[in-house]
């Protein structure tokens, strides 16, 4: 703990070498006073009695000096003063104690060391230590001033002057406690004025300077030290600061080289990329222009080829469109039919009339191969190619020829084959092109086929919704049955529209339509539930009017020539009137049921023939009128 502590505080390390200095310092003192202690009291006790001896003098040569008599009893109380002094006795010349500063007898001075006293030089005295005492004996010399008083020799007398010896030492011991306490106090001030110093001085701005090093270590080079000191340290700081500030524009140099270094990177990374991309987009660019191409000729291919479902229409329609806005030089359309193939529509040949109806087996050429393997076949040169028939012998001898099977639900349902005059001309993309056309072709096929037999089944009219002709018979044959069967009467009101043809022509065909329907509907509201209109033809119609007789018929038939007339009627003109013929049986007696509708339709004719916008009645040869 105390190792580390020195190691890593220079504050510790200082304070540990002040105080260590300190001690050191006191202990030498101390030992060099216990070495010279003798000397020291020695010396002490010597220089104390010649102070004594010094001041002894002094108060003599003053009294003397002032011309004043001096009493022993004086001297005594003088010298008394003095604090390390144990008692003082004067002697006479003889040795013999004169006075004592203590009471009691004294002993005489021997004469020995009288005469030691007698030997001694002028103005030195006898030091003599006992155990206990120190004492000093002088010889009270006579003086010029003294003279005056006393005569005899040159000696007045002795005085000695005891000082124990612990007296004298603790004196000694206090002046030197009291230095001690000087010295270990100044030490300790000056200890504690250096650790100061030094913390403030210098282990503070060294621990600041210290921490910066340790950012600086942690790669933060941004930091400086604060200068305000012009010292040592201070020029380290400002050396270290200076430092910083070149590592740290160093680093903004190399950092700024680095991304300068990555940005070129990049560019030319992106650059690579970007030629890439753009050879990409360009390649994907054209074919796109390419397939953007081929799906608005589909799509336009694929709107034109629906507008209609009438089979021979579509035909037509197709194969035009081929030849004419997908530009190849001849188009045929085959269908499969059993176990043949037959060309139902042509177009771009010299004689398209001619091809139509031309029959292949299934096997037998091109188109044979093709409906056989469901596999479309591309003919390079026409005149390399044995299987090729040339449409059985109708066409020329040369040029591309390729042929696609056109399949409904996996079904192969025909061939389309299309062909141009140079050879080679035709390639994989016309095959593509032309498989996804034959799809849409085979649909529109099957929806064609699909709307005929349709129709051949509906017992409903589109346009009027009323019953078609097909059903008519159905009910016409079961209506004349019954008839007979139960011998009741049954009508037949046979209508024609007058003058359809110039309402045509003048309101337009769509306006036709629509006065088709109102007559339509005109028509359902002025019958009977079991009546039954059917649309008979383009602006024809026949109502069975089962159960009914003549007389009723005639009233049907001028109520409706009335709601029609009045329909229709503009500006009190009308615009549109129909004309009827009416039958009844058995009023009429007819073999069949032919002759009965027939009979319907001459009675209408006479109609006409009398105006139109009446009903003429069928009577047997002469027809009647009836314009009520
Ligand atoms: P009329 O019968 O009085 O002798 O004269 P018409 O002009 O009506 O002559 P006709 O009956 O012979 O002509 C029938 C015309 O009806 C021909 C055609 O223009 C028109 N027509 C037939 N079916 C339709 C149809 O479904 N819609 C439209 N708008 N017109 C039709
Ligand atoms: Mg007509
Ligand atoms: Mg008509």
């Amino acid at each position: 703990m105390l190792n580390k502590l020195f190691r890593r505080s220079l504050a510790f390390k200082l304070t540990a070498i002040m105080t260590l200095v300190v001690v050191f310092t006191l202990g030498i003192a101390i030992g060099i006073y216990i070495y010279f202690e003798k000397d020291f009291a020695r010396t002490s006790e010597q220089y104390q009695f010649s102070f004594i001896n010094r001041e002894f003098e002094e108060l003599i040569s003053y009294t003397s000096g002032k011309d004043h008599s001096i009493q022993p009893g004086h001297i005594i109380e003088k010298l008394g003063e003095n604090a390390s002094i144990n008692f003082i006795t004067i002697y006479d010349t003889n040795g013999k104690p004169v006075l004592s500063s203590v009471s009691g007898p004294q002993k005489s001075l021997s004469p020995d060391r009288l005469k030691q006293l007698e030997e001694l030089s002028n103005n030195s005295s006898l030091t003599v230590s006992s155990k206990k005492t120190l004492d000093y004996i002088a010889p009270i010399k006579l003086r010029v001033s003294c003279q005056r008083c006393h005569t005899n020799g040159t000696t007045m007398g002795f005085i000695k002057i005891s000082a124990s010896h612990s007296a004298i030492y603790f004196h000694t011991y206090d002046m030197a406690k009291k230095f001690g306490f000087i010295f270990l106090s100044s030490l300790i001030i000056f200890a504690l004025i250096s650790v100061f110093a030094s913390e403030f001085m210098v282990i503070k701005p060294l621990k600041d300077f210290v921490a910066l090093i340790h950012k600086a270590e942690l790669n933060n080079f941004l930091p400086r030290t604060i200068q305000t000191r012009e010292d040592e340290i201070g020029e380290i700081e400002d050396n270290f600061n200076q430092m910083l500030s070149r590592i740290t524009n160093l680093m903004a140099t190399s950092v700024e080289r680095e991304r300068e270094l990555v940005f070129v990177k990049e560019e030319l990374k992106y650059k690579e990329l970007l030629e890439k991309r753009s050879e990409q987009i360009e390649r994907v660019n054209n074919e796109l222009e390419g397939s953007v191409k081929e799906l608005s000729m589909l799509y336009n291919f694929g709107q034109y080829i629906i507008s209609t479902v009438d089979m021979n229409e579509l035909l037509r329609i197709i194969t035009t469109a081929i030849v004419d806005t997908l530009n190849y030089k001849e188009c045929a359309i085959l269908f499969k039919e059993d176990n043949l193939l037959r060309i139902v529509s042509a177009w771009g040949f010299e004689d398209n009339t001619r091809l139509i109806g031309i029959e292949f087996g299934l096997e037998e050429g091109i188109s044979g191969a093709v409906a056989s393997t469901g596999k479309p076949l591309l003919i390079n040169d026409t005149s390399k190619e044995s299987r090729y028939l040339h449409y059985k012998g109708q066409t020329r001898k040369e040029g591309s020829f390729l042929s696609i099977p056109l399949k409904y639900k996996n079904t192969v349902i025909g061939v389309l084959n299309v062909s141009n005059d140079m050879p080679g001309s035709l390639t994989k993309k016309d095959i593509d092109f032309l498989t996804a056309i034959s799809a849409q072709i085979a649909v529109v096929i099957e929806n064609a086929r699909l709307y005929e037999q349709t129709k051949e089944l509906s017992i409903t009219d589109d346009l009027t919704g009323l019953f078609n002709r097909r059903h008519m018979r159905v009910i016409l044959d079961k209506e004349w049955e019954r008839s007979n069967r139960y011998h009741q009467p049954l009508s037949l009101l046979m209508i024609d529209l007058d003058l359809f043809k110039a309402y045509n022509d003048r309101f337009g065909h769509l306006k036709g339509d629509e006065a088709l329907a109102i007559v339509s509907q005109i028509i359902k509201m002025n019958i009977r539930g079991i009546d039954v209109p059917i649309r008979y033809g383009g602006e024809e119609f026949l109502i069975i009017l089962p159960d009914t007789p003549a007389a009723g018929a005639l009233a049907t038939a001028e109520k409706l020539r009335k709601a029609i007339a009045d329909a229709f009627t503009e500006n009190n003109t009308p615009m549109l009137t129909i004309s009827l013929g009416a039958v009844s049986y058995p009023e009429q007696m007819f073999e069949t049921i032919h002759e009965f509708l027939y009979a319907s339709d001459v009675a209408l004719y006479e109609a006409k023939r009398r105006g139109r916008n009446i009903t003429v009645k069928y009577d047997g040869k002469s027809m009647q009128e009836n314009n009520t």
